[in-house]
């Protein structure tokens, strides 16, 4: 199928199958947003990057940045969780037959939703420190610890972790990459609330948790190796989806300026075109990520790079909306006054945390500085 096929049989299918708005209640919305990957996985449009036998497309370069774009357009909703971008990719690495056939169709078509276990109160950017421990009891290892910042934690059914195996000097040679069931007796996930007023992140608690030594990916204690294909993939996951869609968030940016009359200002329009250079670059980079994965397997330093771009641009992008739209740029719903339903602040406030997840700014900065530019290794870290 060529091109333009390709993008009119998807753009037809999402015009005929659009889920519509968003019901409220938090439950409602999540049963709404499971029917619709539903559709998507039995329609066969699920997984762009995928193989076949597991449920996904395996589309070549271009269909997969076609697909991208005509999602974000056609402004259906996205996956839940954070498996697909992070933890799909390593299993499909390093998992065994049983394992990809027994987890990947299901988080694709949104039966089970995957959270992300890694940081600790006292392991962030310097994760070989974590402290959960995994002790090896026949056919099972018993989990005790504790996870924090788990995105989408409250709603997980399976947590991919990284435990301790190892001694505790071991840092990075003593760590496994362990599948949880959220579910299991044990595991106690508590919200937290954050900046934005919402549940996004949880804190988990292992106590005594048995999970089967069949749920470990790789090899025990050789975690790290896969933490590191984990973290490039959770960089790269969505660089091109997160372009497609500021792409549209843009246009609707300057369609709300034209409309509130802000476009005979000069040195508005030139923030905008500052902003649309820069959604332009994004969406190169991006395409750089997916070359990179499809060439090499790995998504490489250069999805740092992208990273910081989107990260930098979702906040100064939210900051100049809020400046412009003056007071009325503060309110947020159920305010009469609040613009498009305080969709601007809401936006200011949740891109606050985008410069710290997935890696800080700071950290990402190395990255790039040692494996790009060739810069000496910083000796906080541990050797790659
Ligand atoms: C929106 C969001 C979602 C997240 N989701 C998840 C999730 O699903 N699962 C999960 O496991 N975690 C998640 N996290 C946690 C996130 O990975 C950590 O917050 C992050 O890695 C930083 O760790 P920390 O908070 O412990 O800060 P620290 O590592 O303590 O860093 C504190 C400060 O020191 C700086 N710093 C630290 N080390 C260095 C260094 N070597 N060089 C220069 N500066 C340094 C940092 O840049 C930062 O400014 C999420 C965080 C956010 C904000």
């Amino acid at each position: 199928m060529n091109d333009g096929e390709f993008r009119a049989r998807l753009r037809d299918f999402l015009t005929s199958h659009h889920p519509g708005r968003p019901p409220k209640p938090p439950e409602e919305r999540l049963r709404w947003n499971k029917a619709w990957l539903a559709t998507l996985f039995d329609a066969g449009f699920a997984g762009p990057s995928w193989p076949r036998e597991f449920g996904g497309m395996e589309l070549s370069f271009a269909h997969q940045v076609i697909y991208q774009e005509e999602l974000a357009r056609a402004r259906v909703p996205g996956p839940l969780g954070t498996g697909l971008g992070i933890a799909a990719p390593t299993i499909l690495t390093y998992g065994t037959q049983d394992q990809k056939e027994r987890w990947l169709a299901p988080m694709l078509r949104g039966d089970t939703i995957w959270a992300q276990g890694y940081s600790e109160p006292g392991a962030g950017s310097d994760l070989p420190s974590l402290r959960t421990t995994a002790r090896r009891d026949g056919d099972y290892y018993v989990v005790d610890g504790q996870k924090v910042w788990t995105s989408h934690g409250k709603t997980a059914d399976h947590l991919f972790t990284l435990v301790r195996t190892g001694s505790r000097e071991s840092r990075q040679r003593g760590i496994t990459y362990l599948i949880i069931d959220a579910h299991a007796p044990g595991v106690e996930v508590r919200p937290l609330r954050d900046l934005t007023g919402g549940h996004l992140f949880a804190e988990v608690f292992f106590d005594d948790v048995r999970v089967p030594v069949t749920d470990r990916v790789g090899t025990e204690n050789e975690g790290w190796k896969l933490a590191r294909t984990s973290l490039g993939h959770e960089r790269a996951a969505g660089a091109m989806n997160q372009a497609a869609l500021y792409r549209r968030v843009l246009t609707d940016l300057v369609a709300l300026a034209r409309e509130r009359g802000l476009l005979a200002d000069p040195l508005v329009r030139d923030r905008l075109a500052g902003f649309e250079i820069r959604v332009r670059l994004m969406h190169y980079n991006a395409e750089r990520v997916i070359s990179d994965i499809l060439a090499k397997g790995e998504p490489g330093a250069t999805s740092s790079v992208s990273r910081l771009l989107i990260s930098a641009f979702e906040q100064e992008l939210h900051e100049f909306a809020v400046d412009v739209l003056g007071p009325a740029g503060l309110l947020l719903k159920p305010d009469p006054d609040a613009v498009q339903g305080g969709r601007w602040l809401q936006g200011f406030l949740r891109t606050r945390a985008s410069t710290i997840g997935a890696g800080t700014r700071e950290i990402q900065l190395n990255t790039v500085a040692e494996q790009v530019l060739g810069l000496p290794h910083d000796p906080a870290m541990p050797p790659r």
